[in-house]
């Protein structure tokens, strides 16, 4: 019924810090797609390697110097909706973006104990929305694999709304999309500064996921919650 005590938060309990919280103080819940739902590595492994390969093929430019860098660039462009806008990196790139996203779709994957969570908090009655950063061609790629859309009241892309997570005026400008009660949602996500912002706004029950990819070890948040995967939230 509880969640308290077993997470690790850097070396100390999070019960050391952070009030425990209970599910029947829920009524939303807001779930991050990349990296909280999803395998990040996909993300991690397009933009890193696949992109960089494939836009030093079509300019016919040195490997490893383009992909230092479109690293550059990417980081330019970090926290913003741009970064996210698959048109803007299709004629900023001059690349069909979507189309080498779907080439590998396959690794597109649901991290481990998410679909058991989605249900448990099912049988509980939650509102359960995905909110994502996500542009809605990837969405829409990536549901078409992961095959979780039905299990949402709603899902939600930061392009809608006009603001990127991690922007304060995010969580503002989301109440006219979908009106929600911040003292009484609960919202994962594996990037701190989205937290911080949804924090800022006054969103009580926070959770980082700390390890997002599959391939890369667990990086715990000293700030928030921090849970390596969904099975420590599932509390009956
Ligand atoms: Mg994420």
């Amino acid at each position: 019924m509880t969640l308290r005590n077993s997470y690790t938060m850097g070396n100390k309990s999070s019960s050391d810090t952070y009030p425990a919280f209970c599910w029947n103080d829920i009524k939303t819940v807001f779930l991050d797609m990349d990296g909280t739902l999803l395998d990040k590595y996909y993300d991690d492994y397009f933009w890193e390697h696949f992109v960089p390969e494939m836009y030093s093929r079509h300019h016919d430019l040195e490997p490893e110097e383009t992909k230092k860098q479109l690293l550059k660039v990417y980081q330019s462009v970090e926290g913003t909706l741009q970064w996210t806008d698959l048109d803007y990196w299709s004629h900023r790139l001059e690349l069909d973006i979507p189309m080498l996203k779907k080439e590998i779709i396959h690794l597109v994957n649901i991290l481990p104990h998410v679909t058991d969570f989605l249900y448990f908090l099912k049988k509980r009655g939650k509102n359960i929305y995905l909110i994502t950063n996500a542009h809605p061609k990837t969405l829409a790629i990536k549901m078409e694999k992961a095959q979780l859309s039905h299990l949402f009241t709603q899902s939600i892309c930061s392009k809608e709304v006009g603001a990127a997570k991690e922007q304060p005026e995010f969580w503002e400008k989301l109440q006219t999309l979908l009106p929600y009660d911040s003292t009484t949602t609960f919202f994962a996500d594996d990037t701190e500064k989205v937290l911080d912002s949804a924090a800022a706004y006054g969103i009580s029950h926070l959770v980082h996921i700390a390890k997002p990819s599959t391939r890369l070890p667990a990086t715990f948040s000293k700030k928030y919650l921090s849970v390596v995967n969904f099975k420590q939230c599932i509390v009956e």
